[in-house]
């Protein structure tokens, strides 16, 4: 029996997050905060009350199951925010699991778009392969960056759908830390757009000290395109052996792919793979070398690798898509469990 070290925010966070909750989220917290001693770990034990939305994926609560597994096998369970957008009734977890071994880690995000299922119910599918990769090497898993976007199938915090007028606020928006091309001793926003975005992008960069990000995997959909690929952003671009990988795995899972050409905002398309981009995402500050914080200039995640991988949810079923993440996750935990990378 693995004892799960006490992080000395959680019971801050819980106990802040008690003032607002409805009753019926009640013995989630009751739950978490029954664990006395030394060594409390926090369940995540919903309720039954909280609907995800009916397409086929997984409710959350049995997502939370299945990530917390991991806490069998020694991981820590880090609650990152408790996220409740304007207009929601009640608050729900945003999670992080990590490894007890601290060093250069491969970290997985997932579920920054509420709209795009796959990622989410693929790492619980595959919970199993990324616990053994986690006993090769260092982990950080972000499962579910927007719990309240995956149950209700809004994308945005604040809206549920893609729009090219109005500023959807995404839980990954690293724009307040990212360097300005145009003026590169300021940051691009001069404050985070939600208090998800600051939360989430304030732990990738404190677990970055113990758990500095060699690797870096984002899974992502997209249902504008019929066709899918994957973006590189790290040193290797292009290049990156991990990326033409994941292109092979994908296409032998039946995602179609975009070879050539651009992707749908412009961006060149080389081999079913896109380069470094600027963007304000997450992933582009997980590549970043240098960033700004509290306006002073500091050394970023630097990830050699940082890999978004973008599957069509246009015209592939639910299952095809979830099936695609999970032989992705299960290919690259392989190969990244290999001595020689
Ligand atoms: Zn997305």
């Amino acid at each position: 029996m693995h004892t799960v070290q006490s992080k000395p925010e959680l019971p801050v966070v819980l106990a802040k997050a008690r003032g607002k909750v409805s009753a019926w989220l009640v013995p989630l917290l009751i739950a978490s905060s029954m664990f006395v001693g030394p060594a409390p770990a926090a369940s995540l034990e919903l309720s039954n009350a909280v609907r995800t939305h009916p397409d086929g994926r997984l409710p959350i609560q049995e997502l939370f199951r299945a990530y917390q597994t991991l806490l069998e096998k020694g991981w820590r369970l880090d609650i990152v925010s408790q996220s409740q957008p304007q207009g929601r009734a009640y608050p729900l977890p945003i999670i992080a699991l990590r490894t007890p071994q601290a060093g250069e880690a491969v970290w997985i995000l997932s579920g920054i778009h509420g709209e795009e299922p796959a990622g989410p119910n693929a790492i619980a599918a595959s919970i199993e392969a990324i616990a053994i990769l986690g006993e090769q090497r260092p982990v950080v898993l972000l499962p579910l960056n927007n719990p309240h976007g995956y149950v209700n199938n809004w994308r945005y915090l604040n809206m549920a759908t893609y729009s090219e007028t109005v500023e959807g606020q995404s839980v990954g928006d690293s724009s307040h830390l990212l360097v300005d091309p145009d003026n590169p001793a300021l940051a691009r926003a001069p404050a985070a757009s939600s208090s998800e975005a600051d939360a989430i992008t304030a732990y990738v960069l404190r677990q970055a000290a113990s758990y500095p990000p060699a690797i870096s995997i984002d899974l992502h959909e997209d249902n504008l395109i019929s066709e899918g690929y994957v973006y590189s952003q790290g040193e290797l671009g292009t290049a990156d052996p991990l990326a033409l990988a994941a292109v092979r795995v994908l296409e032998e899972n039946g995602i179609p792919l975009k070879m050539s050409g651009e992707t749908r905002f412009g961006e060149p398309i080389s081999g079913g793979i896109i380069g470094p981009v600027v963007d304000g995402s997450i992933d582009e500050l997980m590549s970043a070398g240098s960033i700004i914080v509290d306006g002073q200039p500091r050394p970023g995640p630097e990830a050699g690798t940082v890999l978004v991988f973008e599957t069509p949810a246009d015209r592939v079923g639910l299952q095809t898509r979830i099936d695609a993440h999970s032989a992705l996750l299960r290919k690259l935990a392989e190969q990244l469990a290999s001595p020689e990378d």
